[in-house]
């Protein structure tokens, strides 16, 4: 490319400014048509304290700006859609199409949720519908649809352990937490105002069944234990610590963000979970990411099911659909209606679509993180040298002998065309390289992911500042991400 033509592109690529920088005075790209009602004075009905005479520094742009402006930044993204994203823990599969054109049918994206629940039983079908495969999958006795996250389903999760222990006479004092858990398991057992202790794993990466057994006392209300864990290897120990717990009066709560590794082939409330949430928008296929709307069911045992939040979902007698206000014993309400239904609605899509093949489905995403895992075991450090779930975990050990650390490694990925893995979680694993492939991704892309980090692997070795200064072919390179989060700029003022 010629300088001459370098200039005049960078406003198509490189050089995109901001929506504000763009504005000029009048322009507009849209224009209302002419009022046909009277007009009122806002300052009156708003208050003049909150009517604005005009709107501080909005850009003034003309229609087809706004449309190449934000396509244009549409295009610096990286999506599911592009390319692998094998951002472990966060399960991030292909999102099919069908699920799509469900949720945006006639009758399901135009319902409103204010509607009589005589003129909505099909969308109360699609909830109860959704609730059956739940219990199906996980083996549970009830659920609840309402959290939208799978944090908030914990916090659901954990008041409702709360509450049972309460009726039973003690609320108990802790929660433990092994050491390798989600930053949100403290966070939620905290919220619920429990203190939280910590529990060591064992050399494999499990929970060391002898030493929770000198911790569980008359405080312990609950273990709330990822399994797989984040580690992405199985708790084979399961069923002795869910009887452990219970023998000594205290509940085990799953922390199922990694149903991907279990759905279709093991059931926690088999192996003596009580209370466990999923992350639909992981395990059942919803765009997510960038804080989109998500759900996290918490499904429970029977000891569990009074406590649940309101409204329940119930049949009554004629085969209609009803929701149960009067639950006396209930943790309450959770949000506004009855979950993010436009996402409890692709996920029903998701699990009728695969039906059985969901098991499939879930042995594929186990068999392509054991390909990952043993195709690169020779080049990264393997912490737990044994087979894994759907996950695995490899550290920038040997790569860090040049300098090289796993967010360089991350961020040279991107160089290859590929979404960086997750960087330094879980945190029992210095350096960690968490890669999860899902079952989406074919041998063919599998092996050119290996190929891309074997191949920075040599650069680590022969040009480690090759790999320190990565990304080279982004728009935007190394970013000062202390600066940003410190001191992020998140207003545009006028010059
Ligand atoms: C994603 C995740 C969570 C939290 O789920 P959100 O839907 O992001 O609130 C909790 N635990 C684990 C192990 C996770 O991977």
């Amino acid at each position: 490319m010629t300088e001459k033509l370098k200039r005049t592109a960078r406003h198509i690529s490189l050089g995109e400014s901001l929506i504000f920088e763009r504005s000029v005075p009048g322009k507009r790209g849209f224009e209302l048509p002419p009022l046909d009602v009277p007009a009122v004075d806002s300052a009156a009905v708003v208050g003049a304290e909150f009517a604005r005479s005009r709107v501080e520094g909005f850009p003034e742009v003309s229609e087809i700006e706004v449309i190449r402006h934000f396509t244009r930044l549409s295009t610096w993204n990286y999506a599911i859609d592009y390319g692998m994203y094998p951002l472990g823990s966060c399960t991030m599969k292909y999102n099919p199409r069908v699920n799509e054109f469900v949720a945006r049918l006639d009758g399901i994206a135009s319902e409103h949720p204010y509607q009589p629940v005589e003129l909505a039983q099909g969308c109360l079908k699609i909830l109860w519908a959704l609730q059956q495969i739940l219990l199906e999958v996980t083996g549970m006795d009830a659920v609840t649809l309402h959290p939208c996250a799978g944090a908030q389903g914990e916090y659901a999760g954990i008041l409702m352990i709360r509450a049972l222990l309460t009726s039973r006479g003690n609320p108990r004092k802790k929660v433990l937490v092994p050491d390798s858990a989600h930053g949100t398991n403290p966070a939620t057992a905290v919220t619920a105002e429990y203190a939280v202790e910590n529990i060591p794993s064992d050399a494999n990466g499990r929970i060391d069944l002898a030493r929770l057994s000198s911790v569980v006392n008359e405080d312990v209300a609950a273990l709330m234990v990822t399994n797989p864990n984040t580690v992405g290897i199985f708790e084979k120990d399961i069923a002795a610590v869910a009887e452990l717990l219970h023998s000594r009066g205290a509940l085990l709560y799953m922390d199922g963000a990694n149903m991907n590794a279990l759905a279709g082939v093991a059931r926690p409330g088999d192996f003596g979970v009580d209370v466990m949430h999923m992350n639909l928008h992981k395990t059942f296929s919803t765009p997510h990411g960038g804080g989109g709307p998500g759900a996290g069911p918490v499904a429970v045992k029977k000891s569990l099911e009074p406590f649940l939040p309101s409204p329940v979902l119930v049949q009554r007698a004629d085969g209609k659909l009803n929701f149960d206000n009067n639950r006396p014993q209930s943790i309450g309400r959770l949000r506004a209606f009855y979950g993010n239904f436009g996402v409890l609605v692709r996920a029903l899509a998701y699990a009728l679509a695969y039906g059985p093949g969901m098991r499939a489905a879930t042995e594929d995403a186990v068999l392509n993180a054991n390909y990952i895992r043993k195709n690169l075991e020779d080049t990264f450090e393997l912490p737990y040298r044994q087979p894994c779930m759907h996950e695995v975990v490899f550290s920038d050990a040997r790569q860090r002998k040049n300098g090289v650390t796993t967010m360089d490694i991350a961020k040279r990925l991107i160089d290859y065309g590929f979404h960086p893995y997750t960087t330094a979680f879980p945190l029992i694993v210095p350096g960690a390289m968490m890669i999860e492939p899902t079952e989406s991704e074919s041998r063919a892309e599998c092996d050119e992911f290996i190929q891309a980090m074997r191949s920075i692997a040599e650069e680590s070795a022969t040009t480690p500042e090759r790999v320190k200064t990565a990304p080279h072919s982004t728009r935007i390179g190394r970013l000062d991400e202390t600066t940003a989060a410190r001191k992020p700029i998140l207003r545009w003022k006028p010059q």
